[in-house]
């Protein structure tokens, strides 16, 4: 175990631990610990196999439980039956939904902050039960001041849908979708940089599965750092056909170490980012643009780590400041696509605080 620094923003102060390679037996690792200081965050990175949901089972330390898997007293029976199987880190006090092959999660990611103290965690790995598996987990410490600007790196991935690529994509109407994008960020005080396109090898414009390894998680690994949208034209069969966009996470794991933590940063191309499916958002119909546009940004703010405004009518937004009833509807988290793209000050405090936004004045 070591502590590396990592060239960070002026606004930040880093510190990168990383805790190598964590073995996993029977599902779960031994109990590993963290020191935390007062106004710090903390976002832990697990990397391992693509066909692995890896995440965080259970945290502890001041302050009480921060991630359990199991339902508190507190959630009711008609929640419960809305949520997947990860329904329990859904409902902890610092909620997160996992993927496959990587995961971060980020404390806090709520309202309330860490108090300083010892905090302790294991590593589980969903479908391990039975056999012995490693994943490689590094902790990144930041300490930034809570109310500050944030900027971050675009990057928008072309798959050919509608046929557009890198080379023709100024006269299609995407520049407009991401001018749409970077205003609804502005007002959250994100800087999204100018996008960069690039090409995606043919093969994806239509993606069958989310679920497993395949196509989906193949595209996602060319993720670069900072956020990713890839655009295809459509996700086809069984229940995703009808899906216009997804996060690979809640919140996404991005590429968050430096050449400077060798130990961290080798091979965490993050793999993770949104997809935009632009045939449900029918192309050739007004509004088009808005629709797209809006998608992405509610899809970039999942990655980010924001959750619905309600999921299935049950389970409200933890959030002290997110809009509940009709007024929810005017929200970028309301989950239909007729919501609107307003952010509430508590949302926009955590989108800046994932750790793949860098600090500005
Ligand atoms: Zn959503």
């Amino acid at each position: 175990m070591f502590w590396g620094c990592s060239p960070g923003s002026s606004r930040e102060d880093l510190r990168v631990e990383s805790l190598g390679s964590v073995p996993i037996r029977e599902g779960t690792s031994a109990p590993l610990n963290l020191e935390v200081r007062e106004g710090e965050s903390i976002a832990v990175q697990l990397r391992g196999n693509a066909d692995e949901i890896f995440f965080i089972r259970g945290m502890s330390g001041p302050g009480g439980v921060w991630v359990s898997d199991e339902y508190g007293a507190h959630v009711l029976e008609s929640t419960r039956r809305v949520l997947d199987r990860y329904g329990p880190l859904r409902t902890s006090r610092n909620p997160v939904v996992p993927t496959l092959g990587h995961h971060l999660s980020v404390f806090p990611n709520g309202d309330v902050p860490l108090p300083p103290g010892r905090y302790s965690f294991v590593i589980g790995a969903a479908d391990a039960v039975g056999r012995s598996i490693d994943t490689r987990a590094c902790v990144r410490v930041s300490r930034r001041s809570p109310s500050v600007r944030g900027r971050v790196d675009l990057t928008v991935h072309l798959s050919g849908a509608l046929g557009w690529t890198a080379e023709n994509v100024e006269s299609s109407v995407l520049p407009a979708v991401f001018e749409d994008v970077r205003e609804i960020y502005r007002a959250a005080n994100i800087e999204i940089g100018e996008p960069t396109y690039v090409d995606l090898a043919a093969g994806y414009q239509r993606l069958e599965n989310i679920e497993g390894p395949g196509d989906y998680r193949e595209m996602l690994a060319h993720a670069r750092r900072g956020l990713n949208v890839f655009v295809i034209e459509s996700f086809v069969g069984g229940t995703t056909s009808e899906l216009r966009g997804i996060s690979d996470g809640v919140p996404g794991g991005a590429w968050l170490f430096e050449e400077s933590d060798p130990d961290c940063s080798e091979g965490t191309a993050s793999g993770s980012g949104v997809v935009v499916a632009l045939n449900a958002h029918r192309p050739n119909e007004d509004g088009f643009r808005e629709r797209t546009a809006r998608t992405v940004a509610h899809e970039l703010a999942h990655w980010l780590g924001l959750f619905h405004t309600s999921e299935g009518g049950v389970l409200e937004d933890p959030l002290e400041d997110t809009p509940s009833g009709p007024e929810a509807m005017r929200n970028l988290l309301y989950p239909d696509i007729d919501g609107g793209i307003e952010l509430t000050a508590g949302q926009a405090r955590i989108l800046r605080q994932h750790p793949a936004i860098i600090a500005i004045d």
